[in-house]
């Protein structure tokens, strides 16, 4: 039904009260512009009550004073900032993390120089995969394959050969006898994962587009989606590449037709694995420009030494091509995904807070970029030089420092501002929508209660989580309880807001049926500190239920139920605006950030309503088919880790580059209303911003290419801050230094937010032929310039690239990029809505997989398993998976799994038993049950979104749905396989080549 849920939180809503003008805000420019907001000399808000977080643990001395060194305080001599030490004593000043505590984490590490470590670092990246270290899956004999030998320095990079023509036979059959029936058995859908067409019309609308065999339109309610969105070849395209693609035996006849061995190919577990075998545990230290990270798959402690961490800011590469000749040949996007509020675990030092007090923060007159690492102190201290523009400024006086023999600042160690990578600075009101200081944020809760929500019990479900929920809100480390402010709607054909203000015995509720005056009855009591009005929320949160509960007849006599959820809808929206894209406009405006919890039942055009909350920075959540005993526990959690998310409000941000580059474009859940700021109504921890820059000069070796992103946001306690993250990269006129210091999951990120962006303006066709191309000739480049001469037949890969294929392979099968009928248009929405927010760890899982097999756990270990290939070739009929992407778990059973293994974890005698019903395992006494939940709790607790986890038999139907998730294999909708596109590929540098 159409008939969604919403749960809205708004934060700083214009309620009238927050800003002088009300509705519309000041020009988005006169909040973070270039325009000098220097020194105020209105009173301070900040300054005395230092807003510093909890001095992190250890010998750090960060306590909330050592920045109250504005003029306010002159002479105070600042207590010493335990920062980045110089190299020779890393150990010691870095004491979070305990020895004793991590011992994964090598003794040298303690001991050994950051010199040291830098180089062992550099040395591992460059020679992983080369010559010495651990074979590499490709080098397994019996197939043509070769590979650069040890007499050939690095680069390092990878070789296959394929056959002449490289016109290699898919595998006849990926089904393999699991599940060899061509035609789709009817499934249950599930949510967020695309699948067949069920024959059930409740479970699937389509729309706009022809039902496929056997599908029976739904009775009443058929609306047509926009197919705008998606582009006109969207129904039906095939996967075609240019050129001639492989596309079936007949081309494949000869007798030199050779089937590449699976194990011949470029592995991305062996890659994952190789990366946590030589930096796994370490302490990666981000001192030195242009290091390459670890990958995100690696667990490692980062100690920020002068550049942002990679939990922060990743990039495509970390060497810029020194000219934009050079950038267009090697044609790699050169990008930043930047995750601003990133969560750091509880071993790394957290943010410290600057506060300039009345000054507010140091910036360079010129291009307004701030103080940090970059800036280079002159004539004795008195000014410095801007690392982004090259302007000299002025130290200002409080300031001053002398420097030492090396011209560095004898308080280079004291001050993160001068020493650290990321950092915070308390704003002045400057800073401030119309320089008044925000108000602490607010959360409305909106909640559909019309029939069906009564009915189904969701509604009592969400008031009853609410009542403890409410006091998990966030606030700030050292405050005892949250600042945010609560409120509460709820709907069904009207709108009722409730008082709820502390000195009433009752809330008392108003009801709003005139859609003109939504936003008007605001009344006072309606926003409210829960701690203080704790009894009257929860006597409310207590009535609403039942409240609501007779109003059934009505409702289901006069007109469906859909319609009370979309005059619900439009009372909320219409009166502002005529479209959502319109709305969320004004939205981000206000610092109103929307999240959406969503419980179609059928097509409710995700594309449009998401763009509210993609736009303000917001969630969406979306629970196909709604059940109260099966979907409960995945909602609630869901909605738990919501609330409690720590987040940035009413953000900008803003990315300064030095000379010779730009920011040009930017993909996120984000607004812009021109073309530097990047406006953000809330920006949580796992929101991300991925910021493609181009030349518009040359770049300078020596000086290198830096990037600077300042977020000007309210805390949760309602303090003005800006979070700056800075990082350097390398420039170099030669080709292979680029190449050698890529990042393919960060790439994969760039490429699949932009591919995701272009669909809304171009067929799909064309979107995903840019992307085999672009594929092809950043390969052909490093073929051409970089490698050594070698046969036509070879293909070589770069080695920081060599699961570009496959992953590119991956995300052209996505959903999103695969257009047909099959999948649901709402579907296709979701995930691209998700995606265009995601970071580069969740990009990479989503995109590949993670596939467990966890019927040879090792019990003694706490280690998760080492993940293998995600084809179907990897199961076995006596072994049990776990696939997760960050969003859809699967526990795959073969027919044979071990009956002790079956009884262990659920708990029944064999096979035949499991109940596939389950969505978890049972809480059982045994060591396999208790590890095996373990490693569920793992995988979970790393991402932002709850994941289902649904039991799968082999050859019983839902396998088919989990097959989809074994992206090497060719797809049912038409994707390739990774060796059939890796011919593809081939081919295609061939002829860029010939
Ligand atoms: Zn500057």
């Amino acid at each position: 039904m159409l008939k969604p849920s919403f749960y809205y939180s708004v934060v700083n809503p214009a309620l009238g009260s927050e800003y002088e003008d009300g509705s519309r805000l000041v020009p988005a420019n006169s909040v973070f512009r270039a325009e000098p907001y220097c020194v105020s000399k209105s009173p301070v808000p900040f300054g005395t009550s230092a807003p510093v977080g909890p001095p992190p643990p250890g010998t750090h001395q960060f306590s909330q004073n050592n920045f109250q060194n504005g003029p306010s305080a002159p002479g105070q001599q600042p207590h010493r900032f335990q920062g980045p030490p110089p190299p020779s004593n890393t150990g010691p000043s870095y004491p979070p993390y305990s020895h004793q505590s991590q011992p994964a984490y090598p003794n040298t590490a303690s001991t050994s120089s950051t010199a040291q470590l830098a180089n062992q670092l550099n040395s591992m990246q460059i020679n992983s995969y080369g010559p010495g270290t651990a074979p590499s899956s490709c080098m397994s004999s019996g197939h043509p394959t070769s590979f650069q030998g040890p007499q050939l320095p690095p680069p390092t990079q990878q070789q296959i050969t394929l056959p002449p023509g490289s016109q290699v036979p898919p595998p006849a059959n990926n089904v393999n006898g699991l599940c060899a029936q061509p035609s789709l058995p009817p499934m249950a859908r599930q949510d967020g994962i695309p699948g067949p067409i069920p024959p059930n019309p409740n479970l699937q609308q389509l729309s706009g587009q022809p039902p496929g065999p056997g599908y029976h339109p739904q009775q009443g309610i058929v609306i047509c989606n926009s197919a705008a969105n998606y582009g006109p070849q969207m129904a039906g395209s095939q996967l075609s590449y240019p050129g001639a693609f492989p596309g079936g035996p007949a081309q494949l006849a000869g007798p030199q037709q050779k089937k590449l061995d699976p194990d011949s190919i470029p592995s991305p577990i062996q890659v994952i694995e190789n990366d946590k075998a030589s930096r796994g545990g370490q302490i990666y230290a981000t001192n030195t420009r242009g290091q390459v990270p670890p990958l995100v798959t690696t667990d490692c402690v980062i100690q920020d030494q002068g550049h942002a961490s990679p939990r922060y800011m990743r990039c495509t590469t970390y060497c810029f091509p020194s000219s934009s000749d050079m950038a267009k040949q090697a044609r790699i996007p050169l990008a930043a995904v930047i995750q601003p509020f990133a969560t750091v675990p509880p071993n790394e030092t957290p943010l410290y807070v600057v506060n300039h007090g009345e000054t507010g923060p140091i910036r360079c007159n010129r291009c307004k970029a701030y103080m940090c690492p970059f800036m280079q102190f002159i004539e004795g201290g008195r000014r410095y030089q801007c690392g982004f523009c090259n302007c000299i400024n002025d130290v200002p006086p409080f300031f001053f420092q002398h420097l030492d023999h090396i011209g560095r600042r004898v308080d280079h160690y004291e001050r993160p501002e001068l020493s650290l990578g990321s950092y915070e600075y308390v704003a002045t009101l400057d800073y401030c929508r119309n320089n008044k200081p925000p108000k602490p944020p607010a959360y409305i809760f909106m909640i559909d209660v019309s029939y069906r929500n009564i009915n189904s019990g969701l509604v009592k479900l969400i008031c009853d989580e609410l009542k403890t929920l409410l006091d998990k809100l966030p606030r700030e480390e050292q405050e005892e309880s949250s600042a945010i402010r609560v409120g509460f709607v709820t709907y069904n054909k009207v709108l009722h807001f409730f008082n709820v203000k502390s000195s009433l015995a009752q809330p008392q509720m108003m009801v709003v049926s005139d859609v003109g005056e939504v936003f008007v009855p605001l009344l006072d009591g309606f926003l409210v500190n829960f701690q203080e009005s704790r009894s009257v929320v929860i006597n409310l949160l207590d009535q609403i239920p039942e409240m609501f509960a007779d109003t059934n007849e009505s409702e289901t006599v006069f007109a469906p139920v859909i319609q009370a959820g979309m005059e619900a809808l439009k009372t909320l929206f219409q009166p502002q605006v005529n479209s959502y894209e319109a709305l969320a406009r004004d939205c981000v405006a206000n610092g109103c950030c929307v999240n959406l919890f969503l419980f179609p039942n059928q097509y409710v055009d995700i594309a449009s309503m998401g763009l509210v909350t993609m736009y303000t920075g917001g969630t969406l959540y979306k629970y196909n088919n709604f059940q109260l005993d099966a979907d409960s526990t995945q909602f609630l959690s869901d909605l738990r880790k919501d609330i409690e998310k720590k987040t940035g409000f009413d953000a900008i941000m803003r990315v300064r580059t030095s000379t010779g580059f730009r920011a040009t474009d930017f993909f996120g859940a984000i607004y812009m209303n021109n073309t530097t700021d990047v406006e953000m109504a809330a920006v949580d921890c796992d929101k991300a911003v991925t910021v493609e820059f181009k030349h518009d000069d040359k770049l300078n070796e020596d000086s290198g290419a830096l990037i600077q992103c300042a977020v000007l946001y309210t805390s949760i306690s309602g303090q003005r801050r800006l979070r700056i993250h800075n990082i350097g990269l390398n420039c170099s006129s030669q080709l292979a230094d680029v190449y050698k210091t890529c990042e393919t999951d960060a790439l994969i990120n760039f490429f699949a937010k932009s591919a995701f962006k272009a669909v809304l303006s171009q067929p799909l066709k064309t979107v995903r032929e840019i992307l085999v191309n672009q594929t092809a000739h950043m390969l052909a480049c490093y073929r051409k310039n970089c490698a050594s001469p070698s046969a036509v037949s070879q293909l070589i890969l770069p080695d920081a690239m060599k699961v570009l294929p496959v992953y590119m392979n991956c995300l052209l099968k996505s959903c999103v990029l695969v257009g047909r009928p099959e999948i649901p248009t709402d579907e296709r929405a979701y995930h691209r809505q998700l995606v265009m927010s995601m970071g580069v760890a969740d990009t990479q899982l989503f995109f590949y997989p993670q596939l467990l097999p966890i019927h040879s756990l090792d019990l003694k270990s706490d280690a998760v398993p080492a993940a293998v290939r995600c084809s179907e070739e990897r199961l076995s009929e006596g072994g049990a998976f776990l696939l997760a992407n960050g969003l859809s778990m699967f526990l795959w059973l073969g027919v044979s799994t071990p009956p002790e293994l079956i009884q262990g974890l659920f708990n029944v005698p064999s096979f035949a038993h499991i109940s596939t019903e389950a969505t978890s395992l049972p809480d059982l006494d045994n060591p396999f049950s208790k590890k095996l939940r373990s490693i569920l709790e793992h995988i979970q607790s790393q991402k932002p979104y709850t994941m289902k986890l649904i039991i799968v038999k082999q050859r019983e139907q839902p396998e088919m749905l989990f097959r989809q998730f074994l992206v090497e294999d060719k797809s049912i909708y038409g994707g390739s396989s990774y060796v059939d596109f890796l011919c593809c590929v081939h081919k295609e540098i061939c002829q860029l080549l010939s």
